[in-house]
């Protein structure tokens, strides 16, 4: 497990290209708990595998 921050990133116009490494086609997606109903989503670059935090939060 990957227990590394991931990247604090904000969102222009479109974000497809990872900034780390130039890849353009797009992020996978991680989801991590944040409390028993709120998951926080995380964006994971396919190609150099770093790790985005576009402050996304989800309730399940
Ligand atoms: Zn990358």
């Amino acid at each position: 497990m990957d227990n590394k921050k991931p990247e604090q990133i904000t969102i222009a116009e479109e974000l497809h290209v990872c900034p780390e490494c130039g890849y353009e086609d797009g992020f996978h997606t991680s989801f991590v708990r944040q409390t028993k109903e709120k998951c926080k989503i995380i964006l994971i670059c396919p190609s150099c595998h770093a790790r985005f935090d576009p402050n996304w939060m989800i309730s399940i």
